[in-house]
């Protein structure tokens, strides 16, 4: 597709708290920073929300015909027990507390969290950036914040001078909150000789029984959290990125922060969009969070039956501005429509599904609502719904011609429709083997693993291969 076809595509930026028309500074390509997971517990279902909202960004600027340069980090050091400054880094408490490193306590979640993407079928982004692997970028970054005279050194660390930065009565660009009325924990730091309590680490030192230390200008010691971010996006995407996104929970410190000290060393702006994707909660309406203690997670999903890609289906059900509440109905009802995509995927000819094979005129209209909803501050509620039209009106007219176009639509959602009827169709299973294969996936799911490994001996007796994926799902292959 080629640029001079696109429709204008809007979204809302934090950053003017408006809907504006998205222009990237050099089209075709968008840059996009995403702040990723701090890897010490599992991603739960709200940060996955957080990921699959990203997904969708990206995935619908590549159908607005953009070409999307993605970095998402991964927060291996430094993020303490609370989100501001002060306690233990969660990293470290997760290792002191399982008796292992804190590298390979950030291995092990960072690979279950990447398993949970690859089964959410997120795209992957071109970089995945560590933290600790780019401790030399951030202490640069640092001095030239020094350099450039809002931010100085103390006995405890590098502090980000904010008064000097931002003026006394000046309001944050994100938050529009004043110093004053600023997140009041921000300002219980630990350390003594900051000279300002809104004051934020850059570089902490004298933490001795801190693990993870690295030499630097100013002595022994680990980054503070939000420099992490400014230097590996301007390291990967450059001074200016088009697009930052994050959970709302980072507007206020995490975000402002990162403008701050970005926007101090280059004298340029840091970010032309941030783009914040709102909570998801749980049944009570709380925020579902790591520090509650307890969480949903992607498995949970898996052990009740429901597909991941079901999660996307119910991630869509309400704008990403706006606040979902986790409940087992939505989730079933969003199983329900995963099921009916892939029926339909399932129905489909060959004849209909072959390379090239034009779409039925009828639905070139579903394809232009869909890219309307999308377009428009990517109302996925909408387009979901668009699309779940243009399979009724095939079923309806008996015409399989809206494969093409559902096809396209799917890039944006992510279903995976294609592979779904390349698998279905591939197989060549007799009747009754598909028969014992289903009611070895309804044991599975029903924790009868009896069963299921009796079933599991049948099918072998029968001559196929069982192999069992590690998200849950069964391949089976007749033995040659
Ligand atoms: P963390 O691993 O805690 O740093 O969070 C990773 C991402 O998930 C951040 O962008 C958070 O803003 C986002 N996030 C955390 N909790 C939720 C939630 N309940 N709903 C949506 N996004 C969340
Ligand atoms: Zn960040």
């Amino acid at each position: 597709m080629t640029l001079a076809l696109v429709k204008p595509f809007y979204i809302f930026n934090s950053l003017n708290r408006a809907v504006e028309e998205f222009q990237p500074l050099n089209p075709p390509e968008v840059t996009l920073y995403s702040c990723g997971p701090t890897v010490y517990l599992p991603q739960h279902l709200g940060n996955l929300r957080a990921y699959v909202f990203v997904d969708s960004l990206r995935r619908a600027l590549e159908f607005n015909g953009y070409k999307v340069r993605h970095v998402m980090n991964v927060t291996d050091v430094g993020h303490m027990t609370s989100d501001e400054d002060a306690g233990e880094d969660k990293i470290e408490k997760t290792a002191r507390a399982q008796g292992k490193s804190p590298l390979e306590v950030a291995n092990f979640y960072l690979q279950q969290f990447q398993r949970d993407c690859a089964a959410l079928n997120l795209e992957p982004p071109q970089t995945w950036s560590r933290a600790t692997e780019h401790v030399g970028d951030m202490i640069a970054l640092t001095k030239r914040i020094i350099d450039a005279g809002v931010a100085y050194v103390t006995k405890s660390g590098v502090y980000f001078d904010v008064e000097r930065y931002r003026g006394e009565n000046r309001l944050g660009r994100l938050s529009r909150q004043s110093l004053d009325e600023q997140n009041a924990a921000q300002r219980l730091e630990h350390s003594t000789d900051k000279h300002s309590p809104h004051d934020f680490t850059l570089w902490v030192l004298g933490q001795p029984d801190h693990l993870m230390q690295w030499d630097s200008p100013w002595g022994r010691g680990y980054p503070g959290w939000h420099i992490e971010c400014s230097a590996m996006a301007m390291k990967y995407l450059g001074e200016t990125i088009d697009i930052h996104t994050g959970g709302i929970d980072h507007i206020p410190v995490h975000h402002e922060n990162e403008i701050a000290q970005s926007e101090s060393a280059t004298h340029q702006p840091f970010a032309r969009y941030f783009v914040h994707n709102a909570f998801l909660v749980g049944k009570e309406g709380t925020k579902i969070s790591k520090s509650a203690g307890k969480f949903p997670l992607l498995s949970d999903l898996g052990a009740a039956g429901i597909d991941p890609l079901a999660f996307r289906i119910f991630c869509y059900g309400a704008k990403y501005r706006s606040e979902i509440a986790f409940n087992d109905d939505s989730i079933r009802a969003s199983q329900s429509n995963l099921d009916y995509f892939r029926e339909f995927a399932r129905s489909v000819p060959d004849d209909a599904a072959a390379d090239g094979v034009e779409a039925a005129g009828w639905a070139a209209e579903y394809y232009e609502r869909f890219h309307e909803a999308i377009n428009n501050d990517l109302n996925t509620p909408q387009a979901l719904a668009v699309a779940l039209e243009l399979v009724a009106e095939a079923y309806r007219r008996k015409d399989f011609r809206a494969w093409p176009t559902l096809i396209a639509l799917d890039t944006v959602l992510g279903l995976d429709l294609k592979k779904h009827r390349e698998t279905a169709h591939a197989s060549t299973i007799e009747a009754d083997v598909q028969q014992l294969i289903d009611n070895r996936a309804a044991a599975r799911k029903a924790k009868d693993f009896s069963t299921a490994d009796e079933l599991r001996k049948e099918i072998e007796r029968r001559g196929y291969e069982v192999k069992d994926n590690r998200d849950g799902t069964a391949t089976y292959q007749r033995r040659t």
